[in-house]
């Protein structure tokens, strides 16, 4: 019987790339193919998103490519209403076909995702979920005033949105009743090393009477981010804000026919509570240079004030609740140097037919 010494495999176990059958080579060449596709699905040149304190993430799209980082804003879905279903899948539909068609780096969700219509449980929110991480990107979410009032609360959906891979949503404390206030600061960078080139504010307008707006505590949490920020970068560092209830400056734009705007607008802008200081604050920090809403279902117009802050509504997505024109989404293009913000409203086009 023959010894068979450790360096002395029989031959399966010690080819070289050299002598090996063709069919091998192949083999090989598939096993290393895998390989690499693992180290891409591990992380690599994707995509990350880092949590650096309970009201702030960074955004890392690892890349060096200069070109503007794109958002698409979907906004008021009210999935799940009574007898909805089929438009519901429609609205997902859609919605896919937008990332589809303009590869956005992340989604911006501006409230009223759920239509709080009845209690339908964690179920509806894990629905959520699935969706948005299917399209694998990072979703930000700001609460609109419908998402709790089926009695599955905000604080109830935030634990089923905590475990989304790609959502973003959390909260900082505040001392009045509502305890939590789902405000936090979005770092977008291109390294994790890089500075960040835009950030972004998503802000709780609320839901119940007392507190659908900005509120003060929310302005001073604000202001801290925004200062915190300039004094680790050396400068103001560009930003937009997403919330779901309107400012009422939304309704002076509009008014003020001098001033120019795209978009449409047919009915009154619900600015709730709002009391004119979220814009001031704005106007006086310098940083957000575009604040992005939703909540009125047929008003989809952006406009540039005196100040020169943009006011943009999204452009309805919800197909349950879509009145206006077809369902689809705003595009938001952030350049990476210098230079304006370009927003579009768009809607998916289909080879075929249009999903019913
Ligand atoms: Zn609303």
């Amino acid at each position: 019987m023959t010894a068979v010494h450790q360096n002395e495999l029989p031959a399966p176990h010690r080819l070289s790339w050299d002598n090996a059958p063709m069919r091998t080579k192949n083999c090989q060449r598939c096993v290393i193919s895998c390989l690499l596709c693992l180290w891409v699905a591990s992380g690599f040149g994707e995509t990350q998103i880092r949590k650096t304190a309970d009201d702030h993430f960074q955004v890392i799209l690892d890349r060096s490519s200069a070109k503007p980082v794109t958002a698409l804003q979907v906004t008021d879905l009210h999935l799940g209403k009574k007898d909805f279903w089929r438009q519901d899948l429609t609205t997902c539909k859609r919605i896919r076909r937008l990332v589809e068609m303009h590869n956005p780096d992340l989604i911006l969700v501006t409230g009223d995702l759920l239509t709080g219509e009845k209690y339908f449980g964690s179920l509806l929110a894990a629905f959520a979920v699935e969706f948005f991480d299917s399209l694998n990107r990072p979703w930000l979410y700001t609460f609109g005033n419908h998402d709790g009032e089926g009695g599955f609360g905000r604080d109830q959906i935030h634990e089923v949105f905590s475990a989304s891979r790609w959502g973003v949503l959390d909260f900082h404390q505040v001392t009045n009743q509502w305890i939590r206030k789902y405000d936090y600061a979005v770092d977008l960078q291109r390294s994790a090393a890089a500075q960040p080139e835009w950030q972004v504010y998503a802000f709780d307008t609320g839901s119940a009477k007392g507190f659908k707006s900005i509120k003060e505590d929310q302005l001073t949490w604000f202001k801290s981010v925004a200062d915190e920020t300039q004094r680790a970068c050396g400068g103001t560092v560009r930003a937009i804000s997403m919330f779901h209830i309107p400012l009422r400056q939304c309704q002076e734009l509009w008014d003020d026919a001098s001033l120019p705007k795209k978009g449409e607008s047919q009915e009154k802008v619900s600015f709730e509570e709002d009391d004119g200081n979220p814009y001031r604050a704005f106007v006086r920090l310098k940083n957000i240079e575009a604040t992005f809403c939703g909540h009125d279902h047929d008003n989809n117009f952006w406009g540039k004030t005196r100040d020169g802050i943009i006011l943009s509504y999204g452009s309805i997505s919800g197909e349950a609740t879509k009145f206006a024109w077809p369902t689809g989404g705003k595009l938001i293009q952030l350049p990476s140097k210098a230079g304006p913000i370009h927003i579009e409203n768009v809607t998916p086009q289909f080879s075929h037919h249009p999903p019913q």
